[in-house]
């Protein structure tokens, strides 16, 4: 008898998951479940059509037909909503079951809503879906007044659009800088100059105590806890997600701030894969468990627990750098690994707009952040992947070129 895989969720990890099961297991009944109502499009891309600044066309990255012509079963505007591991079987809204051999859970996050009266108002925007886009691109071209909240890489993308759409927006973070945990000072300075030129005023110890709405419920201004109000038709909330495991609160697959999951995708339960956002994996680089927020992190947890959906087995490792840039300034931005981790940093200012910071973790290079110059990532995360002990070389991670045969021979006993 041929085996049978669900997949819930049509994200990059779910959809390149079930691309990797149709070329492993060419006999399986594979099904995709999607709560959306379009198949995979490209989520990285979804700020710039947000932006004005491209159409949607290459937004999308697979029609129906794609799956239909693989046999995969793509069920769109389905909402799986409990899961019985021991009859391995899942169940709809709409009260139907399927039945698997082999369950991959790829359902990411829901962004959090800001726990403050009036955070759902109309006007109040957030972002994770392709609709979303479209509803932020059509609410901002009207805007003329904007507030973001959430100072981190999606609140970024929000403050952005606002910087493209000509909205006169101001950007409330809680702290004294945008990304604190990632950047210093001096590297956020160069972000925060840059958000000023496209006409959005960062505000620092900031953030929304209340929101204000016209008799039509509509948003008219956040006011902090200071008191200091600013006027908004449009506002971003960008504050972080929650993870989509509620419908499997009543298993005993194991979850804490996401789904844990080992180096080979599989959960606490046996048949039972997780892979992308929604995972708390073992980062076999870093150590220990870790998190990424990042497409080709997801995509390549998809592709690995994929194979091993297929064999049953510990047949591929995850083993993965991931990397993350900005394209919204005219300087280049990446950050790679975990740069909010780790136990020590070393960074440096080239030049105005060119910044570099490293952190590391027992010697090792965990993660890092580029601004500017982008030349030296490609060695540092090789670095990072071998694991490579620079302990007592630290300060040549931050030469203009960044030599990994000089770490590696150094490293290697005589
Ligand atoms: C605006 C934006 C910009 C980004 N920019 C970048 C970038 O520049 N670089 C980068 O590396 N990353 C970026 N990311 C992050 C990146 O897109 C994510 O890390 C990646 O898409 C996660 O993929 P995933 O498949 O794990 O989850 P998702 O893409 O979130 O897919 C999960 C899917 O599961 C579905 N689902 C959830 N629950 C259920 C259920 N119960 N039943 C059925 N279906 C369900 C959801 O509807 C969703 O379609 C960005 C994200 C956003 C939102």
């Amino acid at each position: 008898m041929c085996a049978s895989y669900v997949i819930v969720g049509d994200g990059i990890a779910g959809s390149s998951a079930a691309e990797t099961l149709r070329e492993a297991d060419p006999e399986a009944d594979v099904t995709v479940i999607t709560e959306e109502g379009e198949a995979l499009y490209n989520r990285i891309l979804i700020k710039e059509f947000a932006k004005g600044k491209l159409p949607a066309a290459p937004v999308s990255i697979r029609e129906p037909d794609w799956y239909a012509d693989r046999d995969i079963d793509l069920r769109l505007n389905t909402v799986v909503t409990g899961v019985d591991t021991d009859a391995h079987e899942l169940s709809t809204h709409e009260g139907d079951t399927y039945g698997y051999d082999r369950l991959l859970l790829a359902t990411g996050g829901t962004p959090a809503q800001l726990p403050v009266d009036d955070s759902d108002a109309d006007g109040i925007h957030h972002f994770w879906t392709f609709e979303d886009a479209r509803a932020i691109k059509a609410a901002a071209a009207e805007a003329e007044t904007g507030v973001v909240v959430g100072a981190g890489l999606l609140g970024l993308d929000l403050a952005a659009i606002c910087g493209a759409q000509d909205v006169d927006a101001h950007y409330l973070m809680r702290g004294d800088a945008w990304w604190r945990y990632a950047l210093s000072e001096d590297g956020a300075a160069v972000i925060h100059d840059a958000l000023r030129e496209k006409g959005v005023t960062p505000v620092f110890g900031s953030g929304v105590d209340h929101f204000e709405t016209d008799a039509d419920g509509h948003v008219t201004a956040a006011v902090d806890p200071d008191g200091d109000r600013y006027e908004a038709d449009f506002v971003g909330v960008a504050i972080g997600l929650d993870f989509n495991t509620e419908f499997i609160q009543d298993t005993p697959i194991e979850c804490d701030n996401g789904i844990l999951v080992d180096e080979y995708m599989q959960t606490s339960v046996e048949d039972v894969y997780a892979a992308g956002d929604i995972t708390r994996f073992h980062d076999v680089v870093l150590g220990e468990r870790a998190q990424n927020g990042a497409w080709g992190s997801a995509k390549e947890q998809g592709s690995v627990a994929g194979r091993n959906m297929a064999t049953g087995g510990e047949t591929e490792e995850f083993e993965w750098v991931s990397s993350y840039s900005i394209t919204h300034f005219e300087f280049p931005f990446l950050s790679f690994g975990h740069p909010t981790l780790g136990d020590e940093t070393v960074e440096r200012t080239y030049d105005e707009g060119t910044w570099r910071r490293v952190t590391l973790k027992d010697g090792r290079v965990v993660g890092g952040v580029l601004i500017g110059d982008l030349a030296a990532q490609s060695a540092l995360k090789k670095l990072a992947r071998r694991g490579v002990d620079v302990s007592d070389r630290t300060e040549r991670l931050l030469e203009e070129e960044v030599d990994v045969d000089a770490f590696t021979e150094a490293a290697t006993p005589e």
